[in-house]
C-alpha cells in the first residue's frame, strides 16, 4: 500500500509477466536503445526481448471514497485473437478480497480508457448474462471515450466486420450502461476535492487520467500513457494500440516534462514493480527514481 497524503492506495495485479516481443508493443523500437539503457534488463525486457508487463487495478480509499481505476481484463470472456485474454479464470476478485477490498464498498469506477484490458472486471458471468461486478459502484466513462467507442461498435456492427476491442465495450461497457451505473463525465470530471479526471488523449481518443492531492502529497493514475519504462527512454516511441500515435507521444512527453525531477508519483497502468514511481531526467530522455 502507499499513500498520498490520507489517500491509500491499492495495487490489484490480475497477472504480470512477459507479454509479448518488445518490437511488437513498440514498432519503433531500436536495439541501440536497448544497448543504450541496459537499467530495463530484465525488469522491463527480458532476455528473450520481451516486454514484461503488469495488468493490475488500483484501489483508492479517500476520506470519502473508495475508488477502483481501471479493471484489467476480467473472466470469461470470449477473446480468442488474444489467448492470455481468453475465457480466463483469474482470482482476481479473492485478490482484492486479501487486500480487504469489498465489491461492494467500490463507489467509484473509472476506467483510464476503453481497451479490453481496462474495462473487463467492470462485469462478470452470471446466469449468462454480463451484469456489473461492483452493485453499489457509479462507473465513471469519460464521454469523449465513450461515444467514440460506441459509434465504433455500432459502424462495425452495421457493415458485418468485427467490432473494435475484442467485444469489450458489447460485454463490459454496455451492460453497465443498460444496468444504469454508468454515469459520462467531460475529461476534467472532479470526483471530489482533489481527485479529478485530466485528458491524456492520443493512446485512444478520449483517454484520460486520474489526479490524487492531499495533504501536498501528488500523485496520477496515467493509465496506458506510457506501458513500459522503455518510453521514458525515448518518449517518441508509441504503441501499436496506439490510436493516434504521434498524440500518444505529444501526451506522454508533456507528461515526463511536468513530472521529472517533481514530487509527483506517478501510478503506471502495466510497469510490473516498481509500478509507481517518480520520473527523472537523465540528458536527453527520463527515467525512474531509485
Ligand atoms: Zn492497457
Amino acid at each position: 500500500m502507499q499513500l498520498i497524503g490520507d489517500i491509500s492506495v491499492t495495487r490489484v495485479v490480475e497477472s504480470e509477466g512477459s507479454f509479448a516481443p518488445i518490437d511488437f508493443l513498440l514498432p519503433g523500437i531500436t536495439s541501440e536503445l536497448l544497448q543504450a539503457n541496459r537499467w530495463l534488463r530484465p525488469a522491463f525486457v527480458d532476455d528473450a526481448n520481451n516486454v514484461v508487463m503488469s495488468f493490475h487495478s488500483y484501489v483508492l480509499r479517500t476520506p470519502r471514497h473508495t475508488i477502483l481505476v481501471d479493471s484489467c481484463v476480467g473472466n470469461e470472456k470470449e477473446r480468442p485473437l488474444r489467448p492470455q485474454w481468453h475465457r480466463q479464470r483469474f482470482d482476481f476478485l479473492d485478490r482484492l478480497a486479501r487486500a480487504g477490498v469489498k465489491p461492494e464498498e467500490i463507489d467509484f469506477v473509472f476506467c483510464t480508457h476503453m481497451h479490453a484490458d481496462h474495462v473487463g472486471w467492470n462485469t462478470r458471468l452470471r446466469d449468462g448474462n454480463w451484469v456489473p461486478t461492483l452493485p453499489g459502484a457509479r462507473y465513471l466513462f469519460a464521454r469523449r471515450e465513450y461515444e467514440y467507442w460506441e459509434r465504433m461498435h455500432r459502424e462495425a456492427l452495421a457493415k458485418g466486420e468485427a467490432v473494435p476491442n475484442h467485444g469489450s465495450f458489447a460485454d463490459s461497457v454496455l451492460p453497465v450502461m443498460e444496468a444504469g451505473q454508468a454515469v459520462l463525465v467531460e475529461s476534467d470530471h472532479e470526483i471530489e476535492d482533489g481527485v479529478h479526471l485530466e485528458a491524456a488523449y492520443g493512446h485512444t481518443p478520449g483517454a484520460c487520467l486520474l489526479h490524487a492531492r492531499n495533504r501536498n502529497q501528488h500523485g496520477i493514475f496515467a493509465g496506458d500513457v506510457m506501458h513500459t519504462p522503455v518510453q521514458l527512454a525515448d518518449p517518441g516511441l508509441s504503441s501499436r494500440f496506439c490510436s493516434d500515435p504521434l498524440q500518444s507521444a505529444r501526451t506522454r512527453l508533456a507528461l515526463c516534462e511536468r513530472y521529472a525531477d517533481t514530487a509527483t508519483m506517478v501510478f503506471t497502468g502495466h510497469f510490473p514493480l516498481p509500478n509507481a514511481a517518480r520520473l527523472v531526467r537523465t540528458g536527453t530522455a527520463f527515467g525512474l527514481h531509485n
